[in-house]
């Protein structure tokens, strides 16, 4: 299906593409409309059949990247595309504009030549980042660069870069039991490249929300086949089959609304969309965290620790910043609530009230119960709120979303695999338009202003439970 044929695009909502127009818009100073025209573009991808890791990238690029341009197409017809990524050691087939992707060794060059051998084997998850930073690097292409991230002309992956020793990644990783906080773009995209490792034990994945029409352009695994389904309940119907030893259970709930007695979230892997609900979940005493999150296309950001723990919890690391606090009360102010009603995320029966009376276009029923910051979106989407140009809340594009997630399965390997992996950081920058960079790893400390390490009753429940 998705080797050779035609991708296009028709999978986006309207919604999904205002989703990817917008997030152009803030990246280059765009308005909408201008993003929305420079994103229509398709791409033509170049491989040879017989190359099975060439071939597992290409799959995984068409993919992810078919989140965001028109359309993509594999080995087909070139006449209608503005960039060729050939991937692995085959000719290119046209005149167009190129993007090499080789496999060499222990690592993986993007850009302007190509490497004449066959791709070498190597773990299959690492398929999944290739992929990820051929669509930052394709798009910054077809873009002509207009991308303000400076990208290398040829970018260079070493894989060994990724601290994770290979031994883990062929044998079992048992994840015994843990939870999944978010069916989101985060939580979709681990999901996703925790296929390619062997996970044993259970995993609850815990999110309250529904697949709407603004999701499709990053939560990988859903399709409109999911819109209005509850998120939890859809990523484990796609995920499951693709998992021999891990069970996915679904909970219609946030994370924090399933809190048990005594000490319940021993594992907790992270994927929530805000800094407030990070720090909410570490008052939920997790034992051990795999978390990661993006700042919009910019950077993702991978965060681990286990009680107890002397250095940063989830709180340390996500500490109010003024830019939280200034855009929920730019939310606040312009829907007509109090401050207090958007920090409780979602809109209560009597904020909708509110709403609805202060934008009388909007239907009180239909805003119940959904988020802020999707309301939000959406009037920045239909220009309803164009004195916050530049400020809107934007979500990133699909394979920055995967790459975070794959980041945090990495994360995972590494501390529960096989293998010895060195591990002497709990927090990790890693930008999907350059190569990862280990010594950007930090071991950050606690923070002395944090809301749940500042607060003895809290720390000490936490040494109760974990010490
Ligand atoms: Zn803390």
């Amino acid at each position: 299906m998705a080797s050779e044929g035609q991708m296009r695009s028709d999978h986006l909502t309207p919604e999904a593409r205002a989703e990817n127009a917008a997030m152009l818009a803030a990246a280059l100073g765009l308005n909408v409309t201008e993003a929305a025209e420079a994103l229509s573009f398709d791409v033509a991808v170049t491989v040879d059949p017989a190359d099975n890791v060439a071939s597992t990238i290409a799959t995984e690029f068409v993919q992810i990247f078919r989140r965001t341009v028109r359309s993509i197409e594999t080995n087909g017809n070139y006449n209608a595309s503005c960039l060729e990524v050939v991937i692995g050691n085959v000719a290119s087939r046209s005149d167009l504009k190129k993007l090499f992707v080789s496999v060499a060794g222990r690592q993986v060059t993007i850009g302007d030549s190509q490497t004449e051998m066959r791709c070498p084997q190597m773990p299959h998850i690492f398929s999944v980042l290739v992929a990820c930073y051929a669509c930052a690097a394709a798009l910054q292409r077809a873009l002509d660069g207009r991308l303000p991230f400076n990208m290398a002309s040829q970018l260079v992956i070493p894989l060994d870069e990724f601290g994770v020793n290979e031994k883990s990644f062929n044998a079992p990783v048992n994840i015994e039991k843990a939870y999944l906080a978010g069916a989101g773009a985060i939580g979709n995209g681990f999901l996703w490249a925790a296929r390619y490792i062997d996970i044993h034990g259970e995993i609850y994945v815990a999110d309250d929300d529904v697949v709407s029409p603004g999701n499709l352009n990053r939560q990988i695994w859903f399709t409109k086949e999911d819109l209005d389904e509850p998120k939890a309940d859809r990523l484990v119907l796609h995920a499951q089959p693709f998992f021999q030893n891990l069970k996915l259970i679904p909970r219609r709930k946030r994370l924090q609304d399933l809190r048990e007695d005594g000490p319940w979230l021993r594992r907790l892997i992270v994927a929530v969309d805000s800094r407030r609900a990070r720090r909410e979940i570490q008052n939920e005493f997790p034992g051990e965290v795999f978390d990661a999150s993006t700042t919009d296309i910019r950077e993702v950001v991978v965060h681990h620790h286990k009680q107890v723990t002397e250095h940063a919890c989830l709180s340390c690391i996500y500490e109010a910043d003024p830019e939280e606090t200034s855009r929920e009360a730019h939310i606040a102010e312009h829907l007509g609530v109090s401050v207090a009603e958007v920090r409780q995320e979602r809109i209560s029966d009597q904020a909708a009230n509110q709403i609805a009376q202060h934008i009388p276009k909007l239907d009180k029923r239909a805003i119940v119960g959904i988020a802020y910051d999707t309301l939000f979106k959406q009037l920045c989407g239909e220009g309803e709120l164009k004195s916050l140009e530049g400020r809107r809340i934007v979500a990133p594009f699909a394979f920055v979303s995967v790459l975070a997630g794959a980041l945090l399965v990495l994360e995972v390997v590494r501390n529960l695999g096989a293998g010895v992996s060195r591990k002497d950081h709990n927090y990790w920058r890693v930008s999907p338009w350059h190569p990862p960079l280990r010594r950007r790893q930090q071991l950050r400390p606690k923070q002395s202003g944090c809301e749940f390490c500042g607060n003895s009753t809290l720390t000490q429940i936490n040494l109760k439970l974990w010490l």
